[in-house]
């Protein structure tokens, strides 16, 4: 489903809105938000491509201009264990403070504001589109909606006092003190964990590991609803003992109750030369979450699905049904197993 709204006039004021998190330092002004902490002398743009300092203030670029508007289902996010079967209304600026090799959507992310054709969108229409387009959530998603922080907050902020639920599909890349503010109004994040190894996560992204194993746990602390994504990309995270390792870490720190989706890979943006990933590796991939205590593994990106249905820890009865981003069977009941009784982690209303 596409949602139609108002293109913007080009010659908009690029400088939307002056930029939280700002610091002044002898090098020119700081910006907070992400670990890249970008430091920009006038005129300069920053790593995420939306961020740039005018007279003698850092500004945001991306704020009521998302350059990308759909109605999707949840299980797009994907988000399996929060409001199966919902609509979110989606949305995304240009701009992201990683350099993904892999990157679905770099023609959004990798660019400016001022160089994509945007909607007119300010908080409280975007809140209004999601009521009137009979969506549970905004999510902000598709690029990184931790560099569009501004404009995620005060539609965020907005939305929970009209009762419409916050969804961030983010690569957690981003400091404590802001993320700690954005959890108090955002109900369910999926967060990419790219690679659990320091060295290719730098490779694969431009970005650091542990920055975002820290942003994993404030989510879970602070009540947000979490889902992890971890993209099997063949030849730099397909080592089935890297992925144990993994799985091991998210148990020991209390993620066994967090879903877990391994997802398929596809010859995209600059590794375009790889084979997309066998799937018989992500049923091991699944086979080695399990092993480690983790409770909800799934596949994803895969036609007909392979493992996506959600069946109760306890006794096994499957609870949710899911054919692509269908749900064809839901017997969660009041948040317990029909079966068994046993509570299913998850936000099912
Ligand atoms: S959010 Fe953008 S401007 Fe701010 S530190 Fe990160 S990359 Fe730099």
């Amino acid at each position: 489903m596409s949602f139609a709204a108002g293109i913007m006039d080009e010659d908009q004021d690029i400088y939307r809105k002056v930029a939280m998190y700002q610091e002044e330092t002898p090098r020119g002004i700081m910006c907070r938000i992400c670990p890249n902490e970008c430091v920009l002398k006038e005129g300069e743009t920053s790593k995420c491509n939306n961020r740039r300092v005018h007279n003698s203030k850092l500004y945001t670029m991306a704020f009521g201009n998302p350059c990308s508007a759909n109605i999707d289902p949840i299980e797009k996010k994907p988000l399996y264990h929060f409001l199966p079967g919902s609509r979110a209304f989606s949305i995304a600026t240009a701009g992201c403070n990683l350099v993904c090799l892999n990157c679905q959507n770099w023609t959004i992310s990798q660019t400016s504001p001022d160089k994509t054709r945007n909607y007119d969108l300010m908080p409280d229409k975007v809140v209004s589109e999601a009521i009137k387009n009979q969506c549970r959530s905004i999510a902000y998603t598709y690029s990184e909606p931790m560099t569009f922080y501004e404009y995620t907050l005060e539609s965020a902020t907005l939305a929970r006092k009209a009762g419409v639920r916050n969804i961030v599909k983010s690569n957690g890349y981003i400091n404590q003190e802001p993320l700690k503010k954005l959890c108090s109004v955002v109900d369910a994040a999926n967060i990419d964990l790219k690679s659990f190894n320091e060295t290719t996560y730098l490779k694969l992204t431009g970005g650091k590991l542990q920055p975002v194993l820290d942003s994993l746990k404030i989510y879970k602390d602070m009540g947000v609803w979490l889902e992890i994504t971890n993209l099997v990309i063949p030849g730099w995270t397909d080592n089935i003992n890297e992925i144990g390792r993994m799985c091991k870490w998210l148990s020991d720190n209390g993620f066994r109750d967090t879903p877990l989706h391994f997802s398929r890979f596809y010859p995209t943006h600059k590794l375009q030369q790889l084979p997309p990933t066998p799937v018989e590796v992500l049923r091991n991939a699944v086979k080695a979450a399990t092993s480690e205590g983790i409770r909800y593994a799934y596949t994803g990106n895969v036609p007909g699905n392979d493992i996506s249905d959600t069946k109760c820890a306890s006794c096994g009865t499957v609870l949710v049904k899911r054919l692509g981003f269908t749900i064809t069977a839901n017997s969660v009941s009041k948040g317990k197993c029909s079966n068994c009784g046993n509570v299913v982690p998850g936000v099912w209303s």
